[in-house]
């Protein structure tokens, strides 16, 4: 596969111009475009440049707000919401931090439901700034329906990612963020996109039949990891992203999208909490570099979130690796 390296700064730029070009204010593009830009330099490539035709196509289906202003609301003292003016989820997701961490400082722990906005990517940037923040934070969003339930064959439930982050004093945080699909929908795309096959556990051909072909699975359903226990947890992210913050489940992000195209309009759940107002403030963040410490000690292992943070340092002075024929599609949109 033909690559092109770029500076993170001129992937901004690029990424920058096509939302412009589509119709997104200034606020807005920068927003999206930092997003991406982020995951291209933690090697996430899956929700870097690669969405950039998605996300434009959801502005100019007419479906999304490119001018977006997100809106404020406190629904309990330790619940805001976060309306997202049916806008792309960065600016909303800014919002949200804010205000979370000022209602868990308060209150020990709070959640903010963040509705009405399209395509919630990765769930680490939101989780991973409030543990910068001293805060343990778990986040869930819903997508689309990709996701068969155990024993069944057609998508029902989204790729449905959770997040993780716990604090660690003059350290990174510990961070996971993973999809409850046996694999995430853009790494199937992709693999799809350069010929490369799937292991059998990423998903069934549309008669239930087990395959390795990318496109086959695209076709039928992705299978939840480790079977039902992954499928369970889908449901759960379901529920948790969808009814209990009013939105929806992710086959009515498809009901609604109806094949106008680009990412689909949900909510987002997060929890916050403060370990210095639970059992034991003074010793719970060093009582937990115990357990890093014994994972650490047996050979083969590492923390989650730890590969992200090694290429954060090093893609600023390696620039990133783009397919030519994602940069060419790139180019052609901000043109
Ligand atoms: P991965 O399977 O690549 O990684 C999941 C987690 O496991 C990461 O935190 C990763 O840390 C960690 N990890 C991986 N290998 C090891 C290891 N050997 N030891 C310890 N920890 C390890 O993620 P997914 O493919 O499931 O998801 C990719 C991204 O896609 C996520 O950011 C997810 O939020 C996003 N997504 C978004 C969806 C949406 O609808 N918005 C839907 C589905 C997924 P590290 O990063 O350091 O490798």
């Amino acid at each position: 596969m033909t690559t092109r390296n770029l500076s993170l700064s001129d992937a901004r730029a690029l990424a920058v111009a096509c939302l412009e070009k589509a119709g997104f204010d200034a606020a807005n593009a920068a927003a999206i475009a930092d997003r991406m830009i982020e995951a291209e330099r933690d090697r996430c490539q899956s929700h870097g440049l690669f969405r950039l035709a998605w996300c434009v196509a959801g502005a100019t289906s007419g479906r999304a707000n490119p001018e977006a202003k997100p809106k404020l609301s406190t629904l309990a003292p330790a619940v805001v919401r976060v309306d997202g003016d049916a806008g792309y989820a960065p600016l909303a997701q800014q919002m949200a931090h804010d205000a979370l961490v000022e209602a868990t400082r308060k209150n020990g722990i709070a959640a903010a439901g963040i509705t009405n906005m399209f395509h919630i990517a990765a769930m680490w940037p939101e989780v991973e700034a409030l543990a910068r923040d001293g805060l343990v934070a778990m986040a869930w969003t819903a997508s689309y329906p990709y996701v068969a339930p155990a024993g069944g064959i057609k998508p029902l439930f989204g790729t449905n990612p959770m997040g993780f982050a716990w604090p660690r004093p003059g350290r990174d945080p510990l961070v996971f963020d993973q999809a409850s699909s046996a694999m995430a929908r853009g790494e199937i795309q992709i693999a799809a996109r350069d010929g490369h096959s799937v292991p059998e556990t990423a998903g069934i051909g549309p008669d239930g039949a087990a395959t390795t072909d990318p496109n086959v699975v695209l076709e039928g359903a992705q299978l939840g990891f480790g079977g039902y226990k992954g499928a369970a947890l889908a449901m759960m992210v379901e529920l948790l992203a969808g009814p209990l913050i009013g939105e929806f489940l992710s086959f009515e992000a498809a009901e609604d999208d109806a094949g106008k195209g680009g990412p689909p309009k949900g909510g987002e759940l997060i929890i916050a909490m403060d370990p210095a107002r639970f059992g034991d403030p003074e010793n719970a963040l060093a009582h937990g570099e115990k357990l890093f410490a014994e994972v650490l000690s047996q050979e083969g292992t590492r923390l989650p979130g730890e590969r992200r943070f090694k290429a954060r340092a090093e893609t600023p002075e390696q620039g990133i690796e783009v397919a030519e024929k994602l940069y060419q599609e790139a180019l052609a949109l901000s043109q």
